[in-house]
This record gives C-alpha cells, sequence and structure tokens, in this order.
C-alpha cells in the first residue's frame, strides 16, 4: 500500500533535494510522486510538451485526482518550476510551496538554504498548526537515516530494474509498510554496469537493460541510489542550528548535473564505478532536460579519459521505443566483456 493518498497528512514531493526530515517534523506523509507516464497528454493543456516527461507525468496524474495535492516543490529546475506553476493554478486551495535550491555550495549557499528551510518549516507549522520544534526535527532525521540505513542493507544484492523499484518504494511508503530486508537477488550473471542520469522508470529503460544482459549495479538516479549515498543527519542544539547543518548535508549530497559543481559530480561519478565493480557506464536520461544533455559531452570526456567507457541513451519515461535501443546496449555489454 502507497502512503496514505487520501490522508489530509500527505504532502507530495518530486526532487531528491526536498528536506524531507522538515516535512516531517512537521507531522506531515510525504509522497514521492511518480506520475502517470501513460497519460502525458492530460497535461498539455498547462505545460507545453516539449518539457520534461516527469514533469508532464507528474501533473497528469495530479489532474486526474490521484495522490495529495498539497506539494512542495524543489526550485531545481525550468521544468520542476513550471510544474509549481501549473501545480499552484490547478489547485490554489491547498498548501503548494517552493523551496529555492543555490546552485553552488559554500558558506554563502548553505545560509540562502537554510533560510529557506526555516521558512518551510514555519510554513509548514502553520498549515498543521504544529510548530517544528528542534526535538521534532532531531527525531524525523534520525529516523530518516533509520530508513536510508535499512534501504541500503535491503537492495545489497539488487540490480537493474529490481533495485530502482525498491528505492522508489522507500521513498514513497510510510515507515510502517516497507518491503523487507534481504529480497532476493536481481539478475545473477551479466555485465556490471553503472547507470546514471536523471530520472526513469524502471518498467521502461531499466529494465530493457536487465533484459539485454547489463547488471546495473549502482543507480546514480534521482529515483534510485544517488540520495540514499550520503546521510543527512543534522547536527546541533537549537533548531537553527539543525537546520544550518541540514541545509549543508544536503548541498553535500552526490550532486545532479543541476548543480554547480560538475568536477565533484565527475570526481563521484568515476570514484562510485570504481568502488562498485562496473566496466562501464550507461548514460541515460529524460528527453528535454537541457542541465543532462549538457553535461553528457564533459561527462563523456572524463570519464573516457578515466578508461570508462559510457553509452548514452535517452527516455520519454512512457518508453514505447526501448525495443529499438537493444542492439546498441548489447553492442555496448559485448564490447565490455
Ligand atoms: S534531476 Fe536533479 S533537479 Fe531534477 S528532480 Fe532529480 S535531483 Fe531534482
Amino acid at each position: 500500500m502507497i502512503a496514505a493518498l487520501d490522508s489530509e497528512s500527505a504532502v507530495a514531493w518530486f526532487c531528491t533535494y526536498t528536506p524531507l526530515e522538515i516535512l516531517d517534523a512537521a507531522g506531515l506523509v510525504p509522497v514521492r510522486r511518480y506520475g502517470d507516464a501513460g497519460s502525458l497528454e492530460s497535461a498539455d493543456t498547462l505545460l507545453h510538451t516539449a518539457i520534461c516527461p516527469y514533469v508532464r507525468a507528474c501533473l497528469a496524474e495530479g489532474i486526474q485526482g490521484e495522490g495529495p495535492h498539497q506539494a512542495v516543490f524543489v526550485n531545481s529546475c525550468d521544468g520542476m518550476r513550471r510544474l509549481y506553476d501549473a501545480w499552484r493554478d490547478r489547485f490554489p486551495d491547498d498548501l503548494v510551496y517552493l523551496v529555492d535550491l543555490p546552485r553552488n555550495t559554500g558558506d554563502g549557499a548553505e545560509r540562502l538554504l537554510a533560510e529557506e528551510f526555516r521558512h518551510l518549516a514555519r510554513a509548514l507549522g502553520e498549515m498543521t498548526g504544529h510548530e517544528v520544534t528542534a526535538v521534532d526535527l532531531r527525531e524525523a532525521a534520525l529516523a530518516r537515516e533509520e530508513r536510508r540505513l535499512s534501504y541500503l542493507r535491503a537492495c545489497e544484492g539488487l540490480c537493474g530494474e529490481k533495485r530502482l523499484r525498491l528505492a522508489m518504494a522507500f521513498h514513497s511508503r510510510l515507515y510502517t509498510d516497507m518491503p523487507p530486508c534481504g529480497e532476493p537477488a536481481g539478475t545473477a550473471g551479466g555485465v556490471p554496469v553503472l547507470l546514471s542520469g536523471n530520472l526513469l522508470n524502471p518498467a521502461g529503460l531499466v529494465a530493457s537493460l536487465d533484459r539485454a544482459g547489463a547488471r546495473v549495479v549502482w543507480i546514480d538516479l534521482c529515483n534510485g541510489d544517488r540520495s540514499f549515498a550520503t546521510p543527512t543527519l543534522p547536527r546541533g542544539e537549537s533548531l537553527d542550528e539543525l537546520l544550518g547543518s541540514l541545509a549543508r548535508a544536503y548541498l553535500d549530497r552526490h550532486p545532479c548535473a543541476r548543480m554547480a559543481d560538475a568536477e565533484r559530480r565527475y570526481r563521484t561519478l568515476e570514484e562510485t564505478v570504481a568502488a562498485v565493480g562496473a566496466k562501464g557506464v550507461v548514460y541515460a536520461s529524460l528527453k528535454f532536460c537541457d542541465a543532462y544533455l549538457y553535461d553528457f559531452p564533459r561527462v563523456q570526456e572524463r570519464l573516457e579519459r578515466a578508461g570508462i567507457p559510457v553509452l548514452r541513451l535517452e527516455s520519454d519515461y512512457a518508453d514505447g521505443h526501448v525495443g529499438q535501443m537493444l542492439t546498441r546496449v548489447e553492442a555496448f555489454l559485448e564490447m565490455l566483456e
């Protein structure tokens, strides 16, 4: 069962830079939305068709009435910003909140993000009538850290589609409704690869990698392993200290391509390839995502310089076309063997 979708306390979120600890501390139930990849057209009256298909899928699902309409967005890219605008327009009576996210790291960025987190805590407190305290935030952060560690235990040995589905379940479900640890392993054989990109549909491109003989051992996607890779446990006594520390932790996460510090991203990618024993990288992103499109030539150059082969794929989220990609994927895997 997905977390109480009709519950008044459910709040939708969309980007892994959403500070879930604050939502938990306010007594809300954050539910990651993945949208309805099969009916993107339902969003066409509110969003241009040449926009991120994940964004269109989320709005399509929202319009069809499923899921909470209370929502917290992050101003992470143009697509997300447009989704926020459309959501606010469509659901004017619900709390629809936008958190700003700096592209840089460092002291100034941390102060700015901490201030954003403070505003969010206040807004949620006013909405729920439950003021977020330091005790609430510390408890919520500890529970989130336990959840992160329990994902890392549960995903051991899982690959590809199964691994991605597990990560998505950990993003979305209630604590009390988590899949048990130690599920059976995914693809046993296959060529070990790392999958990097923004956000993908497990039943589409990711399942087709499994079918082609890949063993996707690490999923550097924002609906995959990326947000579980580092802790966001804040330190401090007062609420201000905790929020400052939480902001630092979010900016220290394995960065996605919309963050400015590309060097850190490439270094992290290379280190992860070595740590998980991948023989190559499949770089797959959703159409119309400028951040990942512009990033690819530099990633490719960097990885190839380090002797790591890379294959570029594109997804439209519904992925009806993935059969046509199989030959390219199989040729890439053959080259890695
Ligand atoms: S790709 Fe980056 S900016 Fe976009 S939703 Fe994922 S984490 Fe957020």
